[in-house]
């Protein structure tokens, strides 16, 4: 049986006709970049969050950036963030000028340490930038009261979040501003580039739709110099064809992680935790294994395709050498990058899939540790 890692297709079929409804009415109105199409988007995400505003723009990387450059942050700031995670998190902070700071993460939520982070605050620390990674919130209540107790701003990066909970909040809306991507794989995806900013504060909304578009709201009015972060007509329309579904597809996602969880325990595999704050929407399925390199070749050689997310941890790549971390110096980030391995996930993979993974993992040679040892921090 092949597995793959992420399979769109069956999810994106059954919407083809409302697909081709979107490409005409863009292509008759000529409404090829932002227009009703985002607009439509953009009111209907906000609301489906609970948010005020909706800034949609390009992409998940450049969400960050514009967020960071409306609220003030560029050279001499320091925003601090965790190393486990897409490096587009720490690209955002470096494209503004500011220096990444980062704190290692909890050894079960695999999310920021709340415990850790007031060590790493200097007086130049402007902004909080906890990734809810793999579709599991981190633990907010402690980071925002660290956070307002030292006048920090906190800005979430929600691009693997779409639709995940903090006691019921929706991530993306506790900080000053949420980002997204709607990247094709994201839990919503458009069908090429996408992401948005999502806040409730009405000033920052107007900042970030000032930058987002050449520094102008009426054509060769230009405030500030801005930039380029606009998304297209043809993705804000597909986006809000896919939107409705999103709970659903989130929904068939946690069968499939319980299906996993079921089928996992008890092989001295540790199976992704969800914290009881959370409503986790597994982004990414990720377990961990003493010798995941042989796991993953097992797989591999049964057709099952896997993912790494992430195997260098950005406190240790080329990039960011200049700020001067060396190994060690975030053990559990570390530690985990070793051990873990992404499984096929996505709304549609079937039980039989599941059944499957399971069984390859199962026969693996694979060395293991009872989950305990791991569990004792
Ligand atoms: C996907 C992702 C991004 C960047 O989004 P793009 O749309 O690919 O630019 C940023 N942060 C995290 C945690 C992501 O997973």
């Amino acid at each position: 049986m092949k597995v793959k890692f992420v399979d769109l297709h069956a999810m994106h079929a059954p919407l083809m006709d409302e697909f081709r409804r979107v490409f005409e009415r863009v292509v008759e109105n000529s409404s090829f970049i932002l227009g009703a199409e985002v607009s439509r988007f953009e009111e209907a995400f906000a609301k489906y969050l609970g948010a005020d505003h909706c800034i949609a723009v390009t992409n998940g990387t450049v969400a960050l950036e514009l967020a960071l450059l409306a609220m003030g942050v560029g050279p001499g700031d320091e925003v601090i963030t965790v190393p486990n995670t897409f490096i587009a998190t720490c690209e955002a902070v470096s494209a503004v000028g500011a220096r990444p700071v980062f704190v290692d993460v909890d050894a079960i939520s695999y999310n920021m340490d709340p415990t850790l982070v007031e060590r790493a605050i200097t007086p130049r620390t402007k902004v909080l930038l906890p990734v809810h990674l793999y579709g599991q919130t981190a633990d907010m209540d402690p980071l925002l009261e660290i956070a307002s107790r030292h006048g920090i701003q906190v800005l979430e990066d929600a691009c693997q979040a779409h639709g995940a909970e903090y006691k019921g909040r929706k991530a993306g809306t506790m900080g000053v501003a949420g980002c997204f991507s709607f990247y094709p794989g994201k839990n919503l995806g458009a069908l090429g580039e996408g992401g948005g900013v999502v806040t409730s504060d009405a000033q920052l909304a107007a900042r970030m739709r000032l930058l987002r578009d050449h520094g102008s709201l009426r054509k060769y009015e230009h405030t500030v110099p801005g930039y380029n972060f606009r998304l297209e007509g043809l993705q804000g329309g597909i986006l809000a064809v896919k939107l409705p579904h999103l709970d659903g597809w989130n929904d068939r996602r946690r069968v499939a992680a319980e299906h996993y969880d079921n089928l996992l325990a008890g092989n001295g595999i540790i199976p992704p935790v969800e914290l009881p704050y959370a409503h986790h929407i597994y982004h990414l399925y990720v377990i961990q294994a003493d010798d995941r390199e042989q796991l993953r070749k097992d797989l591999n050689a049964a057709g099952v395709e896997t993912g790494l997310h992430y195997p260098g941890p950005l406190h240790l790549q080329e990039a960011y050498k200049s700020l001067g971390y060396t190994k060690g110096d975030f053990p559990v980030c570390e530690r985990l990058a070793d051990r873990i391995l992404s499984l096929p996930m996505f709304p549609d993979i079937t039980r039989e899939q599941v059944e499957y993974v399971v069984s390859v993992v199962k026969e693996s040679q694979c060395r293991t540790e009872p989950a305990r040892q791991v569990f004792a921090k």
